[in-house]
């Protein structure tokens, strides 16, 4: 199994025609799942140069050069994220998915397996509408090449 070892030397990819992350949640301005209105789908941001800091700070795992490039995420349909400061510690990170392209994660995901630097693989909690209790867990180790669907607060 081909494996992909996290390099914390990498370089940093531009985003392109992606904007994703302005569609799906990261800021306290807009609706989740729904497009910014300040997005220009493809084409980018329409007020770029005085968007928000938050956006400013924004880099999912992509675009940080610590996934392949097969994983762009307009491409795919989700990215990548460490939620917070533990996930490289714990080793477990979160995707923001499209609703309907959810279901495909373990197929791209499928030959691809992030370990932290002592070879624990990564795990995935998968955010995918805009319920914050409707989960699924991409945990190769525990459930193979399968997505679980879960709720907020259930034992994972
Ligand atoms: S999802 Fe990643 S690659 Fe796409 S626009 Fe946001 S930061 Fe850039
Ligand atoms: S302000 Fe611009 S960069 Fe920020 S979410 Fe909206 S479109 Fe995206």
């Amino acid at each position: 199994m081909f494996k992909e070892v996290v390099q914390h030397a990498r370089t940093e990819r531009d985003c392109g025609d992606c904007s994703l992350c302005c569609k799906l949640p990261r800021t306290d301005f807009k609706e989740e799942y729904q497009w910014c209105k300040s997005c220009d789908v493809g084409n980018g941001c329409k007020i770029y140069n005085s968007r928000p800091q938050v956006c400013k700070d924004f880099k999912c795992l992509w675009k940080l050069g610590m996934c392949e490039e097969r994983l762009k995420p307009n491409k795919v349909g989700f990215y990548i994220v460490p939620e917070k400061e533990e996930s490289w510690e714990d080793a477990v990170f979160t995707i923001y998915a499209e609703t309907h392209r959810v279901d495909n994660i373990p197929k791209v995901m499928g030959d691809i397996r992030l370990v932290d630097h002592t070879g624990r693989t990564w795990i995935y909690v998968i955010r995918y509408n805009a319920d914050d209790n409707d989960l699924a867990i991409y945990d190769k180790d525990r459930f193979g090449n399968k997505l679980k669907y879960v709720k907020r607060g259930d034992i994972l």
